[in-house]
């Protein structure tokens, strides 16, 4: 930027990388804003926030941009998009406790990998995780497939260094797992989608590469029967790393895209993986199989790494998949308690005949985590209504299985309306009274949550 205010600093007003920066994965409007501006450490992240605050310019985090509820679009034209992506070192490994010490702007595969190599596991696995943050990851508490298995991000993030809306910055929780000292502000930051202080260091729990791993897939003749194999698997006591699910449309939108090779005449399919040791994952896995086919489900074992590698492909595409029949789809996050899953899909089935709007369902059904994708096009009116009429119901049902509207992706900008169908007014109250306590003047991420 010519005559940039904070020399030294890369920020640009580019009209061509205000437009990269005015939209997410969601379906959120864009909107253009003032600048963009990459800082390379916290002293640069702090100049940037102090500008911005003593010249009535907001501050949106943003990491990859993969977010689906637009929490890192542009809220108005009075926004700097503070982009962490050029912090993205990996600082520390530390064997001796476990830990990884890593910047915010940091790819979640890649640190993945990297930790890998060293005989070490982060599981936090978003399907977008060749992409996403780990800044991003905290802000939205992401969960992944292997959540089922070793929770959400939460579970693993110990300590972090983050800079206030003043410009301040504060050190929250420590190095070690253990803390009970006052209010537990690290966690308060987890799960805050940028609304509160940018995450500028972050300290990670890691834990030892499981020893083996066995893939299965398995084939179903209705939706119903596999969300009641999901159930019954974790009742039996079998915990897998993931279940993940997927129905006819979702399988059909695959293999039009990239094929696979899934087989297309099943009617749902469940990703199955165990890991631990060898012997006690082969006698997991016969059960699982047992208990599937009791419900007509046929399972088959992955053989090797690659063919591995290919199913987890074929499901990290379903949401690429569905882009590219309807770019401008509706994509909700619904969580549901695992055994409502054959009764909700039952539900979405039920709307989507109703109402003549496809609805493809694929997700964690091993967490009752359910992304629903109402096929429609912004650009159609009518059908555009009758998809927010469709997410309306569906977030009563979900709210009425005693279930939750965001199971990972968070409230944004695109499920603000809703907030109060689940937040009863006096918690949203004390939520508001925390947002007000960290950001006086409302310059972090305005226009997200709350609305
Ligand atoms: C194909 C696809 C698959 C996906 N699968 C999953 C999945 O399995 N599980 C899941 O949980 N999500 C999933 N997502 C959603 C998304 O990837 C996650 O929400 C992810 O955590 C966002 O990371 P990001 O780096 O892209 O953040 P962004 O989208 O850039 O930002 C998300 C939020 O984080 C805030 N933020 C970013 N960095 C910081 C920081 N350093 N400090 C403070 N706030 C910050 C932003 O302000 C915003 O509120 C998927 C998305 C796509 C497109």
């Amino acid at each position: 930027m010519k005559n940039s205010p904070l020399p030294g600093i890369q920020i640009s007003t580019d009209k061509e990388d205000l437009i990269c920066y005015s939209f997410d994965a969601s379906i959120a409007d864009a909107a253009i804003p003032y600048a963009v501006a990459w800082p390379k450490n916290t002293d640069e992240v702090v100049k940037i926030i102090k500008y911005a605050g003593e010249n009535n310019l907001a501050i949106i985090p943003r990491g990859a941009g993969t977010g689906m509820s637009g929490a890192s679009v542009p809220y108005g034209d009075r926004c700097i998009v503070l982009s962490l992506e050029k912090m993205r070192k990996m600082l520390d490994v530390d064997t001796k406790n476990m830990t990884v010490t890593v910047e915010p702007g940091i790819v979640n595969g890649r640190l993945q990998k990297e930790l890998e190599y060293l005989g070490y596991f982060y599981p936090p696995d978003p399907a977008s995780l060749n992409v996403c943050t780990i800044g991003g990851n905290i802000a939205t508490n992401a969960g992944g497939p292997r959540a089922l298995k070793y929770g959400v991000t939460r579970d693993y993030v110990m300590g972090m260094e983050a800079v206030l809306p003043d410009g301040s910055v504060i050190n929250t929780g420590g190095r070690t797992y253990k803390k009970t000292v006052g209010y537990d502000l690290r966690n308060l930051l987890i799960g805050s989608e940028g609304t509160l202080a940018v995450a500028t260091r972050i300290r990670l729990r890691m834990l030892p590469l499981p020893e083996d791993i066995m893939t299965l897939l398995v084939v179903f003749g209705n939706p119903e029967s596999s969300g009641m194999a999901v159930s019954k698997i974790i009742s039996s006591k079998i915990i897998p790393r993931t279940m993940e699910f997927m129905d006819r449309l979702a399988i059909e939108a695959i293999e039009n895209y990239k094929p696979t090779g899934l087989p297309e005449d099943a009617e749902a399919l469940l990703l199955i993986e165990l890991d631990g040791y060898p012997a006690t994952i082969k006698k997991e896995a016969e059960r699982v199989v047992d208990i599937c086919k009791t419900l007509g489900g046929e399972a088959v074992v992955a053989e090797d790494d690659m063919a591995r590698e290919r199913l987890w492909e074929a499901r990290r595409s379903i949401s690429p998949a569905l882009y590219h029949i309807k770019p401008t789809k509706i994509n909700e996050d619904i969580v549901v308690p695992r055994d409502k899953i054959p009764s909700v899909l039952s539900d979405l089935r039920r709307l989507s005949e109703e109402s003549g709007i496809m609805i493809i369902s694929f997700g964690h059904a091993g967490d009752g985590n359910l992304h629903v994708n109402i096929m429609v096009d912004k650009n159609n009116k009518e059908e555009y209504a009758k998809g927010m009429e469709i997410v309306k119901k569906i977030f009563e049902i979900t709210v009425k299985s005693g279930g939750s509207i965001s199971g990972e992706h968070g409230i944004g900008m695109t499920k603000a309306p809703y907030i109060g169908m689940e937040i009863k007014e006096r918690e949203l109250g004390l939520m508001k009274g925390i947002k007000g306590l960290f950001d006086p003047k409302g310059i972090m991420n305005p226009g997200k949550i709350f609305g």
